[in-house]
């Protein structure tokens, strides 16, 4: 008798111990769910193009054309640059040829099929080809540029690599108010 009497206690008490134990498993889950949907929340397009729109107003006080890029992997920043063609007297030197070097140099790769380029303004078809030669995984895309930017040359045909995925229009009011900002102040200045 006593011992059913024990073996019964002794079911109670594991049960109620891997009830405690699946229990906390499901909370650390639900903690973890929660932690991943809160850094995905902050860490979406918008908060990347704002950081490559920092990049575009430094180019604005250097009084280059403001444009900035920003290259991302596992939301963190790895390589970030702005248009700096006057001050290097290099027309090579735009937002996002600066950016992907640096990011080559952080990865120590030439290839950046997990990283993604957020860029202020659409790129032109030789930021293009060198998105195109990085194979990088993504591309996010601000204001459009109808002078200067890639599907000018390339028509509806993508220039990146195929695998490359592609988002345009994110935060663009706000490229494009900066570039506009610009070219007022090149046209009228104080
Ligand atoms: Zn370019």
């Amino acid at each position: 008798m006593a011992s059913v009497r024990y073996c019964k206690i002794g079911a109670d008490v594991w049960q109620s111990v891997r009830y405690c134990k699946i229990g906390a498993d499901v909370w650390q889950a639900l903690l973890v769910r929660y932690y991943l949907s809160a850094v995905e929340t902050m860490f979406d397009d918008s908060y990347f193009m704002q950081r490559a729109l920092q990049e575009a107003q430094l180019a604005f006080e250097k009084d280059e054309i403001p444009v900035g890029a920003v290259v991302v992997q596992h939301n963190k920043i790895i390589g970030r640059g702005h248009n700096l063609t006057e001050t290097l007297h290099d027309v090579t030197a735009h937002a996002e040829m600066i950016a992907l070097t640096a990011a080559f140099n952080h990865m120590g790769a030439k290839y950046l099929p997990d990283a993604t380029l957020y860029v202020t303004l659409e790129p032109c078809h030789m930021c293009a080809g060198a998105l195109y030669w990085s194979k990088i995984g993504r591309i996010v895309v601000g204001a459009a540029d109808e002078k200067h930017g890639y599907r000018r040359f390339y028509g509806s045909q993508s220039p990146f690599h195929p695998k490359t995925q592609l988002t345009t229009g994110v935060l663009a009011d706000e490229g494009a108010r900066l570039m506009k900002l610009f070219f007022q102040r090149k046209r009228s200045p104080l």
